[in-house]
């Protein structure tokens, strides 16, 4: 397998995370189910924090199913309490990033298959970005609209201690990787959106 984000069909979403968290060495939860790129994901963001901190022992970047049996929804048969209780132990679960990884769409996956599964930016872009934004303070300021979002967020999504820090911290990378020099509001809310919850 190639370890690049470049060779993953869409999810340009997950990319996403998966930067953010090699920049600021977050623990990361890949959701999707077993034949999704949600294994593949959490291997190359692995293989990055590695590369980048020589911290290797320590798994950061998981992958998991939003279901017990790892089936696609149309193939599974798992009862409603058990995906219940599978899914609630996700969203409790002390990691500072979950993201969903979905199956693209047909048209996307054939576009990928006729440009030799390449799609999205090349890997050299990402990882010059990442080298740069690593390079850059962590910004130590966090503006009273993004600690009042944070607080709505907080209360509605009966965030622990632990995870409200985790929220703070991933929008100081997102600040960071912007090259801003305080935290707002907007990076606030892409930390909070990596807070997932079941629907
Ligand atoms: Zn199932």
């Amino acid at each position: 397998m190639d370890l690049r984000l470049d060779h993953i069909c869409g999810n340009e979403h997950a990319k996403r995370a998966a930067e953010v968290a090699i920049v600021g060495y977050h623990s990361i939860l890949f959701l999707g189910t077993q034949n999704s790129e949600a294994g593949a994901l959490a291997k190359i963001t692995r293989w990055a924090q590695a590369e980048c901190t020589k911290r290797y022992a320590e798994v950061r970047s998981e992958s998991m199913s939003l279901c017990p049996c790892g089936l696609p929804e149309d193939m599974c048969c798992c009862d409603n309490e058990a995906i219940k209780l599978h899914q609630n132990k996700i969203a409790s679960a002390p990691t500072d990033i979950k993201v969903i990884v979905a199956r693209p769409r047909t048209e996307k996956i054939m576009r990928w298959v006729a440009q030799e599964w390449i799609d999205g930016e090349p890997d050299e872009i990402i990882k010059d970005r990442i080298d740069e934004a690593r390079e850059r303070l962590r910004p130590p300021f966090v503006v009273d609209s993004a600690m009042q979002l944070l607080e709505v967020a907080a209360r509605q999504l009966g965030l622990e201690p632990s995870q409200t820090k985790s929220v703070v911290s991933v929008a100081v990378t997102i600040a960071q990787m912007a090259g801003s020099e305080r935290v707002d509001a907007a990076h606030m809310a892409e930390a909070i959106q990596y807070q997932w919850r079941p629907g």
